[in-house]
């Protein structure tokens, strides 16, 4: 595997050999070595090079370019579900949902640029013109985590290259599979060189393109942990920085929601991709009058879930996609045993399979919010529960966390939903729906689930520097 930098495959020259692995079969898929700080360096002058041409484009151009990409995908999308497959762990059903979104975020963006008033004149007193100025913020470092590749990168590379901006793309090392297909789609297409430049590595490359004096921005997506290094990094050369991290949201369960709609919103708000959400609704909180008539629906089906390589359906469940992520949750699972955790289901009772990073499904209940699983992010297959008395013990047990990135609804009135979302301090909010993100809606996180928001006209505002000029 090669770095493309500048419209060209350029080997790698770092030292350090990644193993990427099939986290279903634990098979080997691919062996590479991580760019090195020159490779780095030479993406860099590359997207600086092509700054000055691909700001001045035309918005119709830059339309034009991200329809190509949007039916490029579209053309290869087996290839990539398949890659998505293998490399992620992900089901074809689960792989297929981020290709279409990833597809539908290219589409959405081509049209907005197209509308977008990049330039507004307004006249003042004395005859005198302001105009106000969109510019591309300029080179921008985009970095991505694992658990939704291309989407995850859709979001960044499609609001950039509409607002005018070069970038140098760097997903997770354990994840390079589908990124490296979607590389070799823009140079089939022969997108403009230097535009777009993938680099293959790990932290070292990831912290060189964050301190490079060069780089304008950086957009990282990733764990809270490494969110802080980047931000007092980019503060160096005062970067802009726009950071999505972690969360541990809280799904609230009102005295008049309807239970099987309950069940359906929490089981799917927690064991989609495994778990392995930023946005998992990982704390339920349901009203004591309904409490028990849930657990008994809840403990049912996610006792119904079966684990598998690539199985369909609302109850399949796939593997951890790393093996670091699957010690890391066994790793909570064992503090559970600590901490004493009374669990709702038998989790013995589904089948593990032989080979595979698969961890079962777990529920816990009545869960003090001391416990190290209510307060932490665990990414992976693990719900927390309690009930409350009051909807005011709700809001204050859904907002007393240190991340604000998503929360769930589950009411028999909309009007009751919405009075109880404008007290919640959360980036995205769903009311009797669950993970259901539109290309024109806003993602990001209060506190320290992040900085900025992406998607939406706010996902390209954010790649936009204002200026005026006054005449
Ligand atoms: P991670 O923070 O370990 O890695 C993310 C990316 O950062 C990778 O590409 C990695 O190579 C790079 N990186 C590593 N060290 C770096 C450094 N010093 N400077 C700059 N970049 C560096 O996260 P992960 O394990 O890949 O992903 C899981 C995390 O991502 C979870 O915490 C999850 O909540 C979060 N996430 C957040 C969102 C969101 O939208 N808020 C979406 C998906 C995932």
């Amino acid at each position: 595997m090669k770095n493309y930098i500048n419209g060209k495959w350029e080997n790698t020259t770092g030292t350090s050999q990644i193993t990427v692995v099939n986290p279903g079969s634990e098979e080997e898929l691919i062996r590479f070595t991580t760019a090195s700080p020159q490779d780095v360096d030479a993406a860099v002058a590359a997207a600086q090079k092509a700054l000055e041409s691909w700001s001045l484009t035309s918005p119709e151009e830059r339309a034009n370019w991200l329809n190509k990409i949007a039916d490029a995908i579209e053309a290869a999308k087996n290839t990539l579900i398949e890659l998505s497959h293998r490399n992620n762990g992900k089901s074809s059903e689960q792989a297929q949902v981020d290709v279409d979104n990833s597809i539908k975020c290219y589409r959405y963006y081509a049209n907005l640029v197209k509308s977008f008033a990049f330039s507004q004149v307004t006249e003042c007193d004395g005859g005198i013109e302001l105009t106000h100025q969109q510019n591309p913020v300029g080179v921008v470092a985009l970095i991505t985590p694992w658990n939704f590749p291309l989407i995850t990168s859709a979001w960044k590379i499609a609001p950039a290259l509409a607002a005018g901006c070069t970038l140098i793309f760097k997903p997770s090392e354990l994840v390079p599979l589908p990124e490296y297909a979607f590389t070799q789609l823009l140079d089939q297409i022969q997108f403009p060189q230097g535009v777009f430049n993938l680099i293959l590595g790990d932290a070292v490359a990831a912290q060189h393109l964050v301190t490079h004096p060069e780089v304008n921005k950086v957009s990282f997506t990733g764990s809270t942990e490494v969110g802080i290094h980047v931000m007092q990094a980019a503060a160096r050369s005062v970067k802009r920085v726009t950071l999505e991290l972690g969360g541990k949201s809280p799904i609230l369960i009102l005295e008049d929601a309807d239970l099987d709609e309950a069940v359906d919103k929490a089981l799917g708000g927690m064991f989609y991709n495994s778990g392995q959400m930023c946005s998992a609704t990982s704390r339920l909180l349901v009203h004591q009058s309904i409490a028990e008539r849930f657990y008994q629906k809840f403990k049912a089906a996610v006792e119904s879930i079966i684990l598998g390589s690539d199985l369909s359906g609302p109850f399949a469940m796939g593997p951890m996609t790393t093996q670091k992520q699957f010690q890391k949750v066994r790793e909570y699972l064992s503090i559970a045993k600590d901490e004493k955790l009374q669990t709702l289901i038998d989790f013995e009772q589904i089948a593990v399979p032989e080979k595979g990073f698969f961890i079962q499904p777990h529920v816990f209940v009545n869960v003090p919010t001391e416990s190290r699983l209510w307060k932490e992010e665990i990414f992976g297959p693990v719900i927390c529960c309690r009930s409350f008395e009051t909807e005011e013990e709700a809001i204050r047990l859904a907002n007393d966390s240190e991340f604000g990135l998503a929360a769930t609804i589950i009411t028999g009135s909309l009007e009751h939903g919405k009075k109880i979302a404008k007290r919640l301090r959360s980036g995205h909010i769903w009311i009797n729906s669950h993970q259901m993100i539109q290309p024109g809606s806003l993602w990001g996180g209060f506190k320290k689930s992040g900085i900025g928001r992406e998607l939406g006209q706010s996902g390209m505002q954010s790649y936009l520097e204002e200026n005026v000029i006054t005449l």
